[in-house]
């Protein structure tokens, strides 16, 4: 059985303090609480030395929402897997569709820090996802096969087969609009289809999918009893902690 990953992607928002309060009210709320999902959070930068230090000996992880490809050299203002490991990152998020719009990120960019994610040991979790126009031109499951194609190439199946692919519909991602568990489950299990056609149906099994996309304290159980989604990627409800414990009971509750 598939682990349920709950992440919860910061973006820009909150200061090291106010990251602080959030991490400690997610860890004291889940305590001893045996969890079968994992839980991820995300913040900015500058606050992940924190994150990783408060969430040290709990059943959180740190997550970084981008870095660069490189190791280190001339690239002015990003952050490379090597600075990540330093500080004890253990999961990134690669081509989310705000990268994609407001930064320029390809997809080719996205396949090569899939590679160096997987060189450095750092678990990857890539976005893919279209937006409205596409979804209302029929072009859904085309453009995300193809993005994932692109994202993919030369990335062997015993990597593939760790990846955390996180379909986030732009339409739904900040807008209070969700996919409904039906939309997102026919995406989800198309993903995991056209991998089986890429590598093998055991890749594929293995292989986890997240919903992205205004996913809520009320509206989590119902995404997440879906049979191909394995976890959700979660934006402004993750910095609400009555919401972010109540979506991670939720998959707590369906991993049981
Ligand atoms: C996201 O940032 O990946 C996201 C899904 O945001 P939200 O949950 O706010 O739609």
């Amino acid at each position: 059985m598939r682990k349920q990953v709950i992440a919860g992607n910061w973006k820009m928002n909150g200061t090291i303090a106010s990251g602080s309060i959030l991490i400690e009210a997610f860890t004291s709320f889940l305590g001893d609480k045996d969890l079968d999902c994992e839980i991820v959070v995300c913040p900015p930068f500058t606050a992940l030395e924190r994150a990783v230090c408060l969430t040290k000996n709990t059943q959180v992880s740190v997550g970084a929402q981008n870095m660069d490809y490189h190791d280190a050299g001339a690239f002015t203002g990003e952050v490379s897997p090597l600075m990540l490991m330093e500080v004890g990152v253990s999961y990134v998020i690669i081509g989310h569709s705000e990268r994609r719009e407001y930064y320029g990120e390809t997809d080719a960019m996205v396949n090569e820090k899939i590679k160096s994610a997987f060189f450095h040991n750092l678990q990857p979790i890539v976005c893919v996802g279209e937006s409205l126009e596409q979804r209302e031109a029929n072009e859904t499951i085309s453009f995300i096969h193809g993005q994932l194609k692109r994202a993919l190439q030369d990335i062997p199946a015993d990597q593939v087969e760790k990846l955390i692919i996180a379909y986030e519909p732009i339409w739904a991602i900040g807008t209070g609009k969700t996919a409904t568990a039906d939309q997102a489950e026919k995406v989800c299990k198309s993903i995991r289809e056209y991998i089986a056609e890429l590598y093998t149906p055991n890749v594929a099994d293995l292989v986890r999918i997240q919903y992205g996309g205004s996913v809520k304290a009320n509206n989590a159980r119902e995404i997440l009893s879906e049979p191909n989604i394995d976890g959700a990627l979660v934006g402004g409800a993750s910095l609400i902690v009555d919401e972010f414990t109540k979506i991670i009971m939720a998959a707590q509750e369906l991993s049981n």
